[in-house]
């Protein structure tokens, strides 16, 4: 199916977010875990989101309608970048945190996880977060290119565990495009719910 994606709004502060009504599926994971790359690779674009070699350098939400299915991706700013400072870190939990509890719209939250990492101490608090609010979880795992299919089983088994067996992760890849189409329909039926 060919689906339009298009960049409608990029919110920067607390105030430039207002709720929405309408249905969103929001991208969250650690900086550098393959984010831009994979809107990318969602889009079929090069450039629509920005790969940096810079990571944790944008601190901005950014709204994609996507068409068909009237919906909204909502790219969340990169968790986790280690050189950030204390007061770019308690923006970026207040942006997410007015963005996460702010929205009726919101029906599931896509977590990417680097196939590469062992579960990590903010994933683990996101993911907890998250249940704790009802909000659902897509969880996908991220350059699955990089490891073999028992590494990426091995690893999806392990977040299955760990999210109480309610969803086994995705295996994704943006330079394979290995899991495209299946984290396509996942975002759709998401949208739908
Ligand atoms: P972001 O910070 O989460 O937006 O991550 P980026 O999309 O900027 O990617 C971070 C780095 O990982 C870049 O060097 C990308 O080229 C690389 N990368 C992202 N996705 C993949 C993937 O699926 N496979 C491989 N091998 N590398 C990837």
């Amino acid at each position: 199916m060919n689906r339009t994606f298009d960049l409608v709004k990029t919110a920067y502060t607390l105030a430039q977010m207002q709720p929405c009504q309408e249905p969103q599926v929001a991208l969250a994971g650690r900086s550098n875990v393959g984010k831009s790359s994979l809107i990318n690779c969602l889009a079929g674009r090069k450039a629509l989101a920005k790969v940096s070699s810079t990571p944790g350098k944008t601190q901005s939400v950014n709204y994609f309608r996507i068409e068909p299915g009237g919906y909204t991706l909502v790219d969340l700013p990169g968790y986790g970048y280690a050189r950030r400072s204390q007061e770019e870190r308690t923006r970026w939990g207040k942006l997410i945190e007015r963005y996460l509890t702010g929205n009726p719209g919101l029906k599931a939250v896509a977590v990417l996880l680097d196939v590469r990492v062992s579960p990590q101490q903010n994933d683990l608090e996101l993911v907890g977060w998250l249940r704790h609010q009802g909000i659902p979880i897509l969880p996908v795992l991220t350059k699955c290119d990089k490891v073999n299919q028992r590494d990426q089983a091995a690893r999806q088994r392990e977040w299955r565990d760990l999210l109480g067996g309610a969803a086994t992760p995705l295996c994704f890849s943006s330079v394979t495009r290995q899991g495209r189409d299946a984290l396509w329909d996942a975002l759709d039926h998401c949208a739908a719910q």
